[in-house]
């Protein structure tokens, strides 16, 4: 049976926005609501009375969530089709892409949870099949890769070209999960590797914490289960990975073996791309430029109008040269672009608005 049954979309990438509910902050500030879900594909801007003259913008996409939305209908409807694609051998990946303090990193860890419980639920209905699940998470800041199951590996592990599995991260560490505990706990540790300063200082107004928060925003946290499923073999995953080239081309053998990896990943902060959206010179300015997210920004924009085959500057930052394989192809992509709705963030969340809309 299909992993997320007769309801799997085929899209190959799967926009949807998530609009938060006003925080604390923003509820002493006296800020304003400045967007409404119209429906269950429609975004629009809802500008204070003594602003209607204009006419409102509305947005829309696969699905919009509004501020009353749980993660779980988040899971369920924008994400765990793709997500349990990856049972099938199909590479995908899950993003959140949002300004610092819109949600980016509330929303991916609700998800990841209800997919490490999908993943073992289905490993659990399938006892026909042998699986095997390895983990790594990583961290880029300022183009620099860290490994967050191995805090003595250093702040710059390097990227290589292995001719048969595409970009590695020389060092990564790739630990076996043995069960859906064990894999939760991994997650763990990755998240209590990240960077500090980014989630502390959401809830801060002050000028200087922001500075703080800008150049902390920076990061890009990635996550990536590697699932493997084969049958009655018991071989280790990196055989597996050495021998399914073979498999696949012995038509006439029965034994059928899938790897794919599934990727959870928690941007950095939008506003460090959307600074960057003027293109040429200023791209290359180099000192405010978030290059990993700037360039997955262009990526994802030449893989939604189809350019499977021209050219896809991949190599052109960590974050994609690191996910090549789980963007192009036939590998499946959910973005939530998480929102604030406050009044004094419009501009950001028109941003984002805008990089969904063309992301679709
Ligand atoms: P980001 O990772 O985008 O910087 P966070 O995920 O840290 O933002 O969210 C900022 C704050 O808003 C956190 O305190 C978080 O708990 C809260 N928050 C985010 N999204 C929601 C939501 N949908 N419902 C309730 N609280 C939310
Ligand atoms: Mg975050």
């Amino acid at each position: 049976s299909t992993p997320g049954g007769s309801k799997v979309r085929e899209e190959k990438i799967v926009v949807t926005v998530r609009l938060r509910p006003l925080n604390k902050r923003e509820q002493l500030a006296k800020d304003q609501v400045a967007w409404e879900c119209i429906d269950e594909h429609a975004i629009v801007h809802k500008p204070p009375t003594q602003e209607r003259a204009t006419q409102p913008a509305s947005f829309t996409f696969d699905r919009v969530f509004g501020p009353a939305c749980l993660t779980e209908s988040v899971y369920e409807e924008g994400v765990k089709n793709v997500a349990l694609s990856a049972l099938m051998g199909i590479n995908a990946t899950i993003f959140a892409y949002g300004q610092t303090s819109s949600g980016k990193t509330y929303t991916m860890r609700g998800i990841t949870e209800k997919a490490v419980y999908d993943i073992y639920n289905h490993i659990m209905n399938t006892p026909e099949r042998e699986f095997r699940i390895r983990i790594s998470g990583l961290e880029i800041y300022n183009e620099n890769v860290r490994d967050l199951l191995n805090s003595e590996s250093g702040r710059n592990l390097k990227l290589l070209d292995d001719p048969e599995k595409g970009t590695v991260v020389e060092k990564l560490v790739e630990e076996t999960a043995n069960n859906d505990q064990h894999l939760r706990q991994l997650i763990s540790i990755c998240e209590a590797q990240r960077q500090v300063g980014e989630t502390s200082l959401n809830d801060t107004s002050s000028r200087s914490h922001q500075i703080i928060r800008l150049a902390s925003s920076e990061t890009c946290k990635y996550l990536s289960i590697i699932v493997a499923r084969y049958n009655n073999m018991f071989q280790l995953f990196w055989v597996i990975v050495q021998t399914i080239e073979s498999i696949h081309r012995e038509s006439s053998d029965c034994v059928r073996s899938y790897v794919a990896s599934l990727n959870f990943v928690d941007l950095a902060g939008s506003e460090r791309a959307s600074q960057t959206n003027a293109e040429g010179a200023r791209l290359r300015e180099g000192c405010h430029i978030n290059l990993s997210l700037m360039t997955l920004t262009t990526v994802i924009r030449k893989l939604s109008v189809g350019k499977r085959s021209g050219h896809i500057p991949y190599r052109d930052s960590k974050l994609t040269r690191i996910l090549q394989h789980s963007l192009g192809g036939n590998a499946r992509t959910a973005i939530i672009c998480t929102l604030s709705p406050a009044l004094s963030h419009v501009e950001q969340s028109r941003n984002t608005l805008y990089f969904a809309t063309r992301a679709k």
